[in-house]
């Protein structure tokens, strides 16, 4: 990748975001994930503060050699397991990825009590994969009634991956999270979009665009 083309993609990303959004704030979380410290770092010095992360030992890794810089927010967005939830669960400020129940358990029990709540969303199969992480669409309410009630955790909303050809996915995800809202929740996070979509889940609602190869170019394999 030519590095100094990323302030460059950093400004146009942040002026698509603009020009997508209508009234609520929409954040970028920078998808950082086979992408070296120095990708993170650089694009730290140009203001972007949250970063996102999928694989936990890679993350690891970087934020001791990122450990020098302050107000980094990390999220994790990959596949969970229960063998990683502690790891999580004491190095990240937010996780976008829950999809069970065992795992919230986990993961507020093993917040350290030093810390704030640990900010989630419920990711949801949106486009009912078989393949797909992330709960049934028709399981939400019932796991969102429970993550609620745990002390360490703080539901924030949904997040969602959709098949490529769904074109009502995003639709679908924030008329999910409206009817969470009638029933008292008071979610305001809707995780969704990519680099390649990020236009049509901001017109359906999106607050946090997750985008990694609009920003640093190709993943290194
Ligand atoms: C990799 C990844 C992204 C970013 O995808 P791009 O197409 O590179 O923007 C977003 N969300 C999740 C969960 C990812 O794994």
């Amino acid at each position: 990748m030519n590095e100094s083309s990323l302030p460059e993609r950093y400004a146009q990303l942040l002026q698509r975001i603009d020009a997508a959004r209508t009234t609520a704030a929409v954040h970028l979380l920078a998808v950082a994930k086979h992408q070296p410290a120095a990708a993170v770092r650089a694009l730290y010095a140009l203001g972007q503060r949250d970063f996102g992360e999928n694989y936990l030992q890679e993350a690891q890794a970087k934020q001791q050699e990122l450990a020098d810089l302050d107000g980094l927010v990390w999220h994790f967005i990959g596949p969970l397991q229960r063998n990683k939830t502690a790891a999580v669960a004491e190095h990240f400020s937010w996780v976008h990825s829950l999809d069970r129940l065992i795992l919230a358990q986990r993961l507020s029990a093993q917040r350290p009590p030093a810390q704030a709540p640990l900010q989630v969303c419920l990711q949801v199969n949106i486009s009912d994969e078989d393949s797909k992480s992330g709960c049934a669409p028709a399981d939400v309410a019932a796991l969102a009634a429970a993550v609620r009630e745990l002390p360490n955790l703080r539901l924030r909303g949904l997040m969602a991956i959709p098949a490529p050809d769904d074109q009502g996915a995003f639709q679908r995800l924030a008329e999910l999270q409206a009817q969470l809202n009638a029933q008292g929740y008071a979610l305001d996070t809707l995780s969704m979009g990519m680099s390649a979509d990020l236009e049509a889940a901001i017109a359906a609602g999106a607050t946090w665009v997750r985008v990694g190869t609009a920003l640093f170019g190709p993943r290194k394999p």
